[in-house]
């Protein structure tokens, strides 16, 4: 288990905030078996043998025990088209960190005089960026539900940026020195799953050397660190270098708050993400309708569906004819899956990663 921080400030990463997290995991005990680190991914244990490629957050997401999640997604390719309020939520706080990180970088490299200055410009940016996020999406949240789950976010990642500018020029930083130094990590960053048997996926940050973080909205859950490993065995076979490490970020928006644990990514994670990825490929190749459990998370993109709209809790016999498969499936995460609608799914009923609908679920 990782251990849980309250942290004022671990959430925006600022430079001093990655090298105190650089600090304290190099302390920390490590132990990678060699044959589970993602450069091996072309043998056992982690060698992918399906023609199934599975999303990211399709391996790890544990909120349906059977995994019947991913055969409406992918098999029976079913859209869950009533979302939970909880996976709204999360992709508004991931689209307002996401935004506001971006913003703040903008402003940097712009040269912004003063932490004040660049306080004063982020707020006046949060109104263009609310409207648009609001026009993006047809919403079950209202306008000012999305409005006040987004703005504590900005809010406090324009102090936060803020500040950290303020050092910055005094230490008589301009560009893009200072805007790495203000904000030195990057916000959904790409990784390729390819060589393990994942399509593409986007961690929620990177931070630097090579530490994935990924942001979650609720109650921690063990699914999200499967998904950690996940990510950091495919920055180990794309980048070649250890990841030993990664973050975890939960944020509870009312009150807005949040706290991280950092995970050591261990032989156990890689190997749970290694069964949970050839098992959900089965489902999928087997065509076959797992049935649900019996009870399901309201939480579950797939609640109103399953639950809601009595579309069959029964399982066994695929009710859909099977479709054919396309290997190596890529792109896009939820690309020819069930919601493709454009929202990336938040972390607390869906948590995840991919840019994808939120009923993706990841
Ligand atoms: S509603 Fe239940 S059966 Fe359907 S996907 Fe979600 S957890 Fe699984």
């Amino acid at each position: 288990m990782g251990v849980i921080h309250t942290c004022p400030t671990l959430y925006f990463f600022t430079f001093e905030e990655v090298a105190r997290l650089a600090e304290y995991v190099s302390r920390m005990p490590r132990h990678v078996s060699e044959e589970l680190r993602g450069w091996r991914w072309s043998e056992p244990p982690l060698l992918h043998t399906s023609a199934v490629y599975l999303s990211f957050s399709d391996v790890s997401y544990g909120v349906c025990p059977t995994g019947r999640d991913v055969y409406l997604r992918r098999v029976a390719r079913v859209k869950s088209q009533v979302l939970p309020p909880e996976v709204e939520v999360g992709y508004v706080v991931h689209a307002a960190y996401s935004a506001a990180v971006a913003s703040a970088k903008m402003l940097a490299l712009a040269g912004v005089a003063t932490g004040q200055d660049f306080i004063d410009s982020m707020r006046a940016r949060f109104e263009e960026f609310i409207h648009g996020l609001y026009a993006s999406q047809r919403w079950g949240l209202t306008r000012e539900e999305v409005f006040k789950t987004a703005w504590p976010v900005w809010d406090h990642a324009s102090v936060i940026f803020g500040g950290a500018l303020e050092r910055g020029r005094a230490k008589r930083l301009s560009g893009d020195s200072l805007a790495a130094y203000v904000a030195p990590f990057h916000v959904e960053y790409p990784v390729e799953g390819y060589r393990l048997g994942l399509t593409q996926g986007y961690v929620d940050a990177l931070l630097p050397p090579a530490v994935p973080v990924e942001i979650k909205v609720g109650a921690a859950a063990h699914w999200h660190r499967v998904e950690l490993a996940a990510y950091a065995l495919a920055l180990e076979a794309t980048l070649h270098t250890p990841v030993d490490f990664g973050v975890l970020v939960y944020v509870q928006p009312e009150p807005f708050h949040y706290y991280y644990a950092v995970v050591p990514i261990g032989d156990s994670l890689r190997l749970e993400f290694a069964e949970a990825r050839d098992r959900k490929a089965r489902l999928v190749e087997s065509g076959v309708d797992p049935g649900a459990p019996e009870k399901c998370s309201k939480q579950c993109p797939y609640y109103h569906y399953c639950e809601v709209a009595g579309a069959g809790r029964l399982g066994g016999a695929a009710v859909l004819p099977q479709r054919r498969l396309r290997l190596g499936e890529k792109g896009r995460e939820g690309g020819g899956g069930a919601a493709s609608g454009g929202l990336h799914s938040g972390g607390g009923a869906g948590g995840g990663s991919e840019r994808q609908g939120p009923g993706q679920g990841g």
